[in-house]
C-alpha cells in the first residue's frame, strides 16, 4: 500500500500525517514536539483499517530535526504500531511551506532550483522558512526514493491584482525588496471555498465567497469565481483581524509613538505587537474559549476583547462584499470560525440588510461536516466548514505526483 506523508516542520516541533494514497484516508498522525529542548515528547495516533485508533504519548531524545524525523520514521515503522512495513511504501512527501514569495504561484515539485527558490525567500519570512527547509532536506536524505513537493500558504493568493497588493509606500521598496501583500493560510481558504462549493453543488469558478479563518492566526479573504482577489494578512501575517495575540490592523505609526514615548527598541516593539497583543493584549488570555466565558459572566476586559475582535470581522465582511459586488457565502473555519457560535454571531450582527443573517437556532448546533447556519430565507448563505490543512497538502500532493509522472510539466515559475 503506497502512502503520502505530509510534514509541517516549525522551529521546536514537527508535525505528520500519513495518508493513503489511494483514497487519502488517513493512517497515523502525530507530532515531535520540543525539539532540542531538554526534554521533547512525540505524541502519535494510528488509524487502524477498521478505524480503531491507537494513540502513545511518550519523552523522546530529540536533539534536533534530523532526530525528530528518524523518531517520525521509526515510529511509522515500529513492528507493534507501525502502519508501515517499509519506508519504500511512503511514495511522496508534501511539506507545508510558509512564504513562496512572488516565485511560486503553485504546488511544487522540490529539486535544487526549488530548494534555491525557498531559500531565496527566507528573507520574506525569516521565522517561517529556514524550519520548513530544514524539513524539506532532511526528508530528501531520509526519503530518497519518494518525490517532495512543496505546498506554499502564499500561493492561493498569486492571483489578487496589483491595486490589492501594493502598499502605498515608495514604488521602489516593491521592485528592489518584494515588499508588499502576499497573504497566507491560503491553504486553508481554499480548502473550505473547495468544500464550500461542493455542498452548495456548483463549481467553485462560478462563486464568489467571503472565508474567514479564525484559528490562533486569523485572516479574512475575498474569493471573486474561485480566485483570491484580495486577503487581511500583508508582508507578514500581524496585518488585519485581531488575533490571538497579534494585534491585526494599527496606524502604522504607533510603533514610532511607542519608541519614542516608552523607549521601547524595535525588536521589542515586534515581540509585544505579535506576542502581548491581540485578544491577550486586550483581556489577559489568548484562549477564545475563556473570553466567551468571560463575555457570559459580564467581565468588562473580555466582552470589549470579543466586542473589538468581532467588529474587526464585520468590517471587513462589509469591505470584501464591496469589492466583490455580489456574494453567494461566507464560510467560518478554524478552531474559532468552526466552534464559537458568539463569535461568528457578532460578527454578522447588523447585516442583514446586505442580506446576511444568522439563524441562531441552527448557529448553536454542534455538528461535524458543513453546517449551515443562515435562515432558510437569507440571501447569503453562511457556512460552518471544518478546515483541514493537512489533507489539502495530501491532495496537493498526489495531484502533482501524477502530474510529475507525465514529462514536460515543471510547475516552477521564477520571476512570472
Ligand atoms: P491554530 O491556528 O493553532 O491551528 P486552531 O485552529 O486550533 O489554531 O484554533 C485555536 C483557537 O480555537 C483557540 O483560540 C481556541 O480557544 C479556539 N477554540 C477551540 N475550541 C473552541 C470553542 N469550543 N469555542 C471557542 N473557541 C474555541
Amino acid at each position: 500500500m503506497m502512502n503520502v506523508l505530509v510534514l509541517n516542520s516549525g522551529s521546536s516541533s514537527i508535525k505528520y500525517e500519513l495518508f493513503d494514497k489511494k483514497d487519502l484516508g488517513v493512517r497515523a498522525s502525530g507530532i515531535v514536539e520540543k525539539i532540542g529542548e531538554e526534554r521533547s515528547f512525540l505524541t502519535h495516533r494510528a488509524f487502524t483499517p477498521s478505524g480503531e485508533r491507537i494513540e502513545r504519548r511518550e519523552e523522546v531524545e530529540v536533539p534536533d530535526h534530523d532526530s525528530a524525523l528518524e523518531t517520525i520514521l521509526k515510529v511509522l515503522v515500529d513492528e507493534n504500531h507501525g502502519v508501515i512495513r517499509d519506508k519504500r511504501n511512503v511514495a511522496a512527501v508534501g511539506h507545508r511551506v510558509v512564504h513562496g514569495g512572488e516565485t511560486f504561484h503553485d504546488t511544487t515539485v522540490i529539486d535544487d532550483r526549488v530548494i534555491r527558490g525557498i531559500r531565496e525567500n527566507i528573507r520574506l519570512a525569516p521565522l517561517h522558512n529556514p524550519p520548513n527547509l530544514e524539513g524539506i532536506e532532511i526528508a530528501r536524505k531520509i526519503f530518497p526514493h519518494a518525490i517532495q513537493v512543496a505546498v506554499f500558504d502564499t500561493a492561493f493568493h498569486h492571483t489578487i491584482p496589483e491595486e490589492a497588493y501594493i502598499y502605498a509606500i515608495p514604488y521602489e521598496l516593491y521592485e528592489k525588496y518584494g515588499i508588499r501583500r502576499y497573504g497566507f493560510h491560503g491553504t486553508s481558504h481554499c480548502y473550505v471555498a473547495e468544500v464550500a462549493a461542493r455542498y452548495l453543488g456548483k463549481p467553485l469558478e462560478a462563486l464568489n465567497l467571503i472565508t474567514v479563518h479564525l484559528g490562533n492566526g486569523a485572516s479574512i479573504t475575498a474569493i471573486r469565481n474561485g480566485r483570491s482577489i484580495d486577503t487581511s494578512m500583508g508582508m507578514t501575517p500581524l496585518e488585519g483581524l485581531v488575533m490571538g495575540t497579534r494585534c491585526g490592523d494599527i496606524d502604522p505609526a504607533l510603533p514610532f509613538y511607542i519608541s519614542g514615548r516608552l523607549g521601547m527598541a524595535f525588536d521589542r516593539i515586534e515581540s509585544l505587537l505579535n506576542r502581548q497583543s491581540g485578544l491577550r493584549g486586550l483581556c489577559g488570555t489568548n484562549d477564545m474559549r475563556s473570553v466567551v466565558e468571560g463575555y457570559r459572566k459580564g467581565d468588562k476586559r473580555a466582552s470589549l476583547a470579543l466586542r473589538v475582535y468581532c467588529y474587526r470581522i464585520k468590517k471587513y465582511i462589509g469591505a470584501y462584499l464591496a469589492v466583490l459586488g455580489k456574494l453567494d457565502a461566507i464560510v467560518f473555519t478554524a478552531g474559532i470560525g468552526e466552534n464559537s457560535p458568539e463569535v461568528r454571531s457578532l460578527a454578522c450582527e447588523g447585516l442583514e440588510h446586505l442580506g446576511i443573517s444568522v439563524d441562531e437556532n441552527k448557529n448553536a448546533l454542534k455538528t461535524d461536516g458543513v453546517h449551515e447556519i443562515n435562515p432558510a430565507e437569507g440571501d447569503v448563505r453562511v457556512l460552518v466548514v471544518p478546515t483541514n490543512e493537512e489533507l489539502k497538502i495530501a491532495i496537493e500532493t498526489v495531484r502533482v505526483l501524477e502530474q510529475a509522472k507525465k514529462p514536460g510539466t515543471s510547475r516552477y515559475s521564477p520571476g512570472e
